[in-house]
């Protein structure tokens, strides 16, 4: 993985931790915080697995209503918690200005915008009008649709907005008929993302697109693979009672035997 490190590194910067030098990004953690108990378990197990920022939802982007939709700003706390407690860095989902707002009032360290929201420029500049003058680390999923400028877009906007280093997260496209997965990977969308913007960290986020644990390694594999510098995986002490997404969601345990095969972790864990 010579070039990966190598690129993972000079696009760190401070401002994507790694464990260790030579380990890709890895974020972990819950699609919802649920409960506070449920997101320090998570947080504390995922301690020495290699993971160096915990991610969890506390406002869900549900595609459908009747779902669970979040703790809301509550769970903030729990997220500060997690950092005081484990060390770890702490990133939830911004989908609005208040959301932006009660996060940094919060001392979330990282946000991401899902892939929903990257879809709609309007939402996507009120979070980078909310963020003028702030320079916290921000991750772009891809949009919804197979549309890369959208995605660009989302990040030029932040960027014009003082944001210095965004990041990427590709998770993949709805897909309209029957499909293996949950979001059909179209790995030329990162690719292109990447060939323009080669300097934008890039990351996979294999739960999302797999939305099963049986994919899941194959997806990461091969977005290692292709040189993405980086994972995001839903992690939870108990997938199968998770509130959200649980059929995608691997144990700690299991996180550490998948990037552990990839050899990905170099004796954090
Ligand atoms: C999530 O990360 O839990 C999420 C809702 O992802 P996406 O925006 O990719 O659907
Ligand atoms: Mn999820």
């Amino acid at each position: 993985h010579n070039t990966l490190i190598m690129n993972t590194m000079k696009k760190i910067n401070n401002t994507w931790p790694t464990n260790t030098k030579e380990q890709p990004l890895i974020i972990a953690g819950p699609c919802s915080a649920e409960t506070e108990e449920q997101v320090m378990e998570i947080a504390h197990q995922l301690k020495t697995t290699g993971t160096s920022i915990y991610r969890a939802g506390i406002w869900k982007p549900r595609t459908r209503p009747g779902m669970f939709e979040g703790v809301g700003a509550e769970g903030l706390k729990w997220l500060q918690r997690v950092k005081e407690e484990t060390g770890l860095r702490v990133a939830t989902e911004v989908a609005n200005k208040d959301h932006v707002n009660e996060c940094l009032k919060h001392g979330i360290d990282v946000l991401w915008i899902g892939a929903r929201t990257t879809a709609n420029p309007f939402a996507v500049q009120e979070i980078a009008d909310a963020l003028q003058g702030v320079d916290v680390p921000v991750l772009v999923k891809n949009p919804v649709n197979p549309d890369v400028n959208l995605w660009l877009g989302a990040i030029e906007r932040l960027e014009k907005a003082g944001i210095s280093n965004p990041g990427a997260i590709h998770r993949g496209i709805s897909p309209l008929g029957k499909s293996i997965y949950r979001n059909n990977p179209e790995w030329q969308m990162p690719l292109a993302l990447k060939e323009q913007r080669p300097d934008i960290l890039l990351i996979n986020d294999p739960s999302h697109i797999a939305g099963n644990r049986q994919l899941l390694a194959g997806i990461a594999e091969t977005a290692i693979g292709l040189e993405m510098e980086g994972l995001m995986i839903e992690t939870h002490h108990n997938p199968d009672a998770a509130w959200s997404d649980a059929a995608q969601q691997i144990t700690p345990q299991a996180l550490t035997v998948l990037l552990a095969k990839m050899k990905l972790t170099t004796g954090t864990a």
